[in-house]
């Protein structure tokens, strides 16, 4: 049976060196970092996940600072927020929500944001620092380097030699996880959903990265034995089992049949899940000793 790679232990220890780093900080600069967060809208899963952060924020000690704007803020009144963000000195990091509603055009709220601090990592500025490998001074997304960290929990960091498949391509995901790999030396494959016989090329992989979107996917007979498997998807599925109208959270893995192949794996959810927000404060912090003038820890 594989090693189960424990998403939330692994979240807590990130957060517990950044509480730590931010204390530091204040203690030796008086800066303390600030993160903003922006929410546009109702959405009921967007609600969730801001108050998250803001939670893990404050837990962090950092100043944290929600915006909630109406459904129908139209982008200029958007805009016009990031910029007042961008220039206040008490704000690290900023974070809009995504989705937005159809009126506004998140490409162009995105490229607004400053670049150092865009802790999201969805700048063309850190795209491109992360895909020319700069990866010192970039912001690297928060699912994919949180990915990474739990891959490291159980490999050597250098993946020389090791063939990875990260199935997806999306900009969130799928291509800065195919960077980190690749900056880490792996021999990275993505695949999508042209490509032809993805189980086959998922046999070959020493790593599987999935984030996908679709619910087991991923079989078990997927999985070369002795392979590490990130499961990145969140999927609610029915679950008549647990009660009339319930469901449930699944990644995009095949779970019981891959623990039984995997040398290590993640479980949705505890795995990829808690990283997310884990590394968000992780980048906000490093925004805000960047912002200081001090070298970010490590
Ligand atoms: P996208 O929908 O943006 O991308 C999905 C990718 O999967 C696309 O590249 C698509 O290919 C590919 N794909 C779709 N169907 C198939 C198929 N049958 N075979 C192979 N590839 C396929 O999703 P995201 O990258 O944003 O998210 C992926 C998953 O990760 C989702 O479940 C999402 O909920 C989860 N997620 C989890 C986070 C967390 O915090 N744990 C954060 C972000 C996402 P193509 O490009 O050809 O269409």
């Amino acid at each position: 049976m594989a090693h189960i790679i424990d998403g939330k232990a692994v979240a807590a220890q990130v957060t517990e060196k950044v509480t730590e780093a931010a204390d530091a900080l204040r203690a030796s600069t008086g800066v303390q970092p600030g993160l903003a967060v922006v929410i546009v809208g109702e959405d009921p899963a967007s609600k969730v996940y801001v108050a998250n952060k803001g939670r893990t924020a404050r837990a962090c000690g950092f100043l944290s600072v929600e915006h909630t704007l109406p459904e129908d803020t139209d982008q200029a009144a958007l805009l016009g927020l990031i910029e007042e963000l961008n220039t206040d000195p008490a704000i690290h990091g900023i974070l809009v929500q995504l989705p937005l509603p159809a009126q506004i055009d998140a490409g162009a709220v995105i490229q607004a944001i400053a670049p150092e601090k865009d802790v999201d990592g969805f700048h063309f500025i850190n795209v491109g620092k992360l895909s020319t490998g700069e990866t010192e001074t970039a912001f690297v997304p928060c699912t994919p380097a949180g990915s990474m960290v739990l891959l490291q929990t159980v490999m050597e960091r250098d993946l020389s030699g090791r063939n990875a498949v990260v199935i997806g391509r999306s900009n969130i995901v799928g291509k800065p996880m195919f960077n980190l790999l690749l900056a880490a030396n792996a021999t990275v494959t993505v695949a999508h959903s042209r490509t032809a016989d993805l189980p086959a090329l998922c046999r070959t992989a020493d790593i599987v990265v999935a984030a996908v979107g679709r619910p087991q996917m991923v079989k078990g007979d997927w999985i070369r034995p002795g392979a590490t498997v990130i499961d990145v998807g969140m999927n609610r599925i029915p679950a008549p089992e647990r009660g009339e109208g319930k469901t449930r959270l699944v990644g995009d893995v095949d779970f019981e049949a891959a623990e039984k192949v995997a040398a290590a794996i993640t479980p949705v959810p505890g795995g990829v899940g808690p990283m997310t927000i884990a590394m968000l404060m992780a980048n906000a912090c490093v925004a805000a000793h960047r912002a200081a003038g001090r070298t970010p820890p490590r």
